[in-house]
């Protein structure tokens, strides 16, 4: 029980698994892959504009209700994040510097597997939900450098710089478009690979440009035009697709 008097010089570091983390105090040594995963789900919601609360964060990291109050309670011991009751978690600044490491290192992931190795844009998201914790941040720095240091990830979620910066995701849905307008993609959700590979079929990825030709009632799909042909797509999907205005005026076809 008197682990956090023991580490206090980091003169005795464990053997065998290097953590590549800034020095930013001798807590930084003892943050597990656990914890990177729920520190990246409380930033994940945040982003969104959400609250980070008990039964949200259970749902999200598929563990139970005490299981979260245990983790919370870590790290706010950690100074990692902030709790207050009913009112959900917050990232510290130095929170939110890991979540952001893990986060940059799991977008240069994607990238390079589908640039470098190939892989499909609905394969690479559970391959960088493993490795994410793994790689140092030289590596991710030599991928970056490697990839010509994109700005966004296959899905278009931006990728933070190395000192923590990271560009806005345009809040917009695909399934609150009405009829008879036309946007751009901008980002569509990683996390579904049957879904990812419906909407690549259909050509609606990161650049593509879509008009919302019609929308049927009562929660009803919507009829898209991209690309010349015309598809259905249900709003539970339509959810997943980030959109903006186009940027160039309409073109015709
Ligand atoms: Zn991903």
């Amino acid at each position: 029980m008197s682990a956090a008097n023991e580490s206090r010089n980091g003169g005795n570091t464990p053997r065998g698994m290097p953590r590549e983390r800034p020095a930013d105090g001798p807590e930084s040594s003892r943050i597990t892959h656990a914890m990177e995963d729920y520190l990246k789900a409380i930033y994940a919601m945040q982003a969104r504009g959400g609250e980070a609360t008990t039964q949200r964060l259970a749902e999200e990291l598929n563990i139970s209700g005490p299981s979260v109050t245990n983790m919370a309670k870590r790290l706010h011991e950690l100074g990692l994040i902030e709790h207050e009751p009913y009112r959900g978690m917050r990232l510290t600044p130095a929170g939110a510097r890991v979540a952001l490491e893990v986060v940059r290192h799991h977008r240069l992931l994607e990238l390079y597997l589908t640039e470098t190795l190939g892989f499909g844009w609905d394969e690479v998201h559970a391959e960088a939900e493993r490795l994410e914790h793994h790689i140092s941040d030289e590596l991710a720095a030599r991928i970056d450098r490697a990839l010509g240091y994109p700005t966004h990830d296959p899905h278009g979620d931006p990728i933070p710089s190395a000192d923590g910066m990271i560009a806005a995701v345009s809040p917009a849905l695909l399934s609150d478009v009405g009829a008879g307008e036309r946007v751009a993609v901008t980002r569509v959700s990683d996390r579904d690979p049957d879904k990812l590979r419906f909407l690549g079929e259909m050509g609606v990825r990161p650049g593509a440009e879509i008009a919302v030709v019609e929308r049927f009632p009562f929660d009803g799909p919507l009829r898209i035009r991209i690309g010349g042909a015309e598809h259905l797509i249900g709003p539970g999907v339509a959810a997943m697709v980030n959109v903006a205005p186009p940027e160039e005026p309409e073109t015709s076809e």
